[in-house]
């Protein structure tokens, strides 16, 4: 209990303890026990799991991320982090080598907090014998060979193949997964085999699958071929954020494809989103911003959502009916005879949106007394500002 209960607290102490130990109250029964060489017999340590440990970096590789992100992992000497054996850590990228000092051979400490890939937290140069090794970035793909390129402000390289096999299989792994299309029964070995035999090019392909295509891949019997067929063929409805996230667009999570589903209808809506229009939104930050611009600038992306159209995939966006329907209202100084929640809730029963700010995707400005910046920006757009009384006729 009493162990249990210091394990909890241990990360919110402010200096770090390795456990408790446990001893006798009485001084006289801690006596008779005696000690045995330099332990007394009446107390006895009890240690927790360790969070950190001590190891040596073998080697650095480098590995390839969905979106073509070139990641340095140190590959570990095994060792028990947190009561698991850890072999990898990850090192994000160039500039934490050289942050840390880390060559390859070194001693260091990796650290592991919860469910997180372990990192390096510390090396031990005092400890070098000479025969470390400095690591050298790649200059290709460790998968396509490509030519790898790195942006000026950037700290992370990329391979900018995108059919690159790395970024491939680990896209086609995104695609398939939980949070984006669900294909249960596919994972990452039957995608590599699947990619390996030429059967699927793009995520798309894996809709035109048939039972006798994945059947001869390892064992697979007729029967279990046929329901993975058929679950693939169930998954092409998805819900509107899912089909965003499944595109895999670099930066954006599931949270933010649910915050663009609520601000566009379509994928044709957000295709044509300007910088700007993506900027203004709620929550979308300008790094996320250009991640979806650029992503919808390239022909590729482009031809994949279509190809995925003709495969017959289909979202659903919330249909809403009402005669206010699809419509966007921005909302700016006070108003008379209603409040701001009021006028949303009405708004929103009718089919219609509210937004905070303005931008060329607003239908309507509504006006009340001392509008603010809003009505002179919403002029600039040319977007029709409604008096409080023209609106109220509207309803
Ligand atoms: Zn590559």
């Amino acid at each position: 209990m009493f162990y249990e209960e210091w394990k909890k607290k241990r990360d919110a102490l402010p200096y770090e303890i390795d456990g408790i130990v446990v001893s006798i109250n009485n001084n006289d029964i801690f006596d008779k026990l005696g000690i045995v060489g330099k332990s007394p017999r009446g107390a006895i340590a009890l240690k927790f799991p360790l969070i950190e440990a001590v190891t040596i970096v073998e080697d650095i590789k480098v590995q390839v991320g969905r979106t073509g992100a070139i990641t340095p992992v140190a590959i570990l000497k095994p060792v028990e982090v947190n009561g698991v054996i850890i072999t990898r850590a990850t090192l994000h990228n160039e500039k934490e080598i050289e942050r840390l000092g880390l060559k390859i051979g070194d001693t260091v400490v990796v650290g592991r907090a919860g469910d997180v890939v372990p990192e390096v937290v510390k090396v031990f140069p005092e400890l070098r014998t000479g025969k470390e090794k400095r690591f050298k970035m790649p200059e290709t793909c460790p998968s396509c060979n490509t030519k790898i390129i790195k942006k000026e402000k950037d700290v992370i390289w990329r391979c900018p193949n995108s059919n690159c096999f790395a970024r491939k299989s680990k896209y086609f792994n995104h695609f398939i997964g939980r949070s984006a299309f669900n294909l249960e029964g596919l994972g990452p070995k039957i995608v590599e085999k699947l990619l390996d035999q030429g059967l699927v090019t793009d995520p798309s392909d894996l809709f035109d699958l048939k039972t006798g295509d994945i059947a001869p891949l390892e064992r697979f019997g007729e029967k279990s071929a046929e329901n993975i067929i058929q679950s693939i063929q169930k998954r092409k409805k998805l819900s509107f954020p899912r089909f965003i996230y499944a595109l895999g667009i670099r930066n954006i999570g599931i949270k933010t494809a649910l915050d663009l589903s609520h601000y566009f209808k379509s994928i044709e809506e957000i295709k044509r989103a300007s910088l700007n229009d993506l900027k203004n939104i709620k929550d979308i930050g300008p790094i996320v911003a250009q991640s979806i611009f650029e992503w919808f600038k390239e022909e590729d992306n482009i031809k994949f959502i279509d190809k995925l159209k003709e495969k017959g995939i289909v979202y659903e966006t919330k249909e809403k009916t009402g005669k206010l329907k699809g419509l966007k209202f921005v909302v700016t100084g006070t108003l008379i005879s209603m409040s701001r929640e009021i006028i949303k809730e009405k708004i929103e029963a009718l089919g219609g949106e509210v937004l905070q700010t303005i931008s060329k995707n607003i239908d309507y400005l509504i006006v009340g007394e001392n509008p603010g910046f809003k009505y002179d920006k919403a002029k600039e757009l040319n977007i029709k500002i409604l008096k409080e009384k023209e609106f109220l006729k509207m309803l």
